[in-house]
């Protein structure tokens, strides 16, 4: 019932030859979007031209962040005005590695995945716990105090539209990867959350990810978990034929 959602964070790498060559090979060889939605997110310099480079195909484009206002003095920032008038379609929010080195807090990712809707774009909003408290067993209310403030506010279709991707932080770029039960248990509790939070449907509806050491050996196993409808992938994604491998395993 739910679309899986396989999405490639690239993070900071490739330059913009890199980026289109990668766009080229991988655009005709992913699977169609009624089966399955495929999407790359990259450094914002190369948006325009990777949207360019992406249409009429099924590939779609993301940011792997923005800033929540439409626009003003914010030096450095992307606003989602920005983002919306490239054709970008998806926005990440939230991720660890923006949470650790970049401030973000919870408040912020709510109020830009406001802003995110407001302009019609679709974010993939990060949770996840550090191994400190998957030890200290503190993960359960950690990812549901995460999941309940990013989606504060939202109206109910906003958070069935809205995608939760959950990333241990331990598992991410270190090879280590959540077994599949381990990150099912964690993304049926998220739902449950959402459940309660939102509506039964909402619940439903929403797409929850699992990220962190994700690649075409593993992929299979955490997709056929029941709450698991996608990923999002860091390392594996920068390979063009490791992603479609990956896009192919989500239809
Ligand atoms: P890796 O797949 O490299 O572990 O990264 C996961 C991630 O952070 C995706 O956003």
């Amino acid at each position: 019932m739910r679309k899986n959602v396989i999405a490639g964070n690239w993070k900071m790498n490739k330059v913009l030859s890199e980026a289109e060559q990668f766009v080229e090979e991988t655009k005709t060889r992913i699977p169609s979007e009624e089966k399955a939605e495929s999407i790359v997110c990259a450094p914002f310099p190369f948006l325009p031209v990777l949207v360019e480079k992406a249409k009429g195909s099924d590939l779609k484009v993301a940011a792997q962040n923005m800033h929540y206002e439409d626009n003003g003095a914010f030096t450095g920032e992307v606003s989602p005005v920005m983002l919306k008038d490239l054709g970008v379609t998806h926005v990440v929010l939230g991720h660890s590695e923006r949470r650790e080195y970049f401030a973000e807090t919870d408040e912020t990712v709510n109020k830009k995945a406001h802003a995110a809707f407001n302009h019609n774009l679709t974010p993939i909003i990060c949770v996840g716990e550090t191994l400190e408290q998957r030890e200290n067993n503190e993960t359960m209310n950690h990812v549901e105090a995460q999941v309940k403030q990013a989606l504060s506010g939202l109206t109910e279709e906003q958070v069935k539209a809205s995608i939760i991707a959950y990333e241990p932080i331990w598992a991410i770029g270190t090879g280590k990867t959540a077994t599949s039960e381990q990150a099912n248990e964690v993304c049926t509790h998220i739902r449950n959350v959402v459940k309660q939070f939102s509506s039964e449907e909402a619940g439903e509806a929403i797409r929850l990810q699992y990220g962190g050491s994700v690649k075409p050996a593993n992929v299979d196993e955490l997709l056929s978990q029941s709450d698991i409808d996608g990923a999002l992938v860091g390392g594996a994604s920068l390979e063009a034929d490791s992603f479609v491998q990956l896009a192919e395993a989500g239809a």
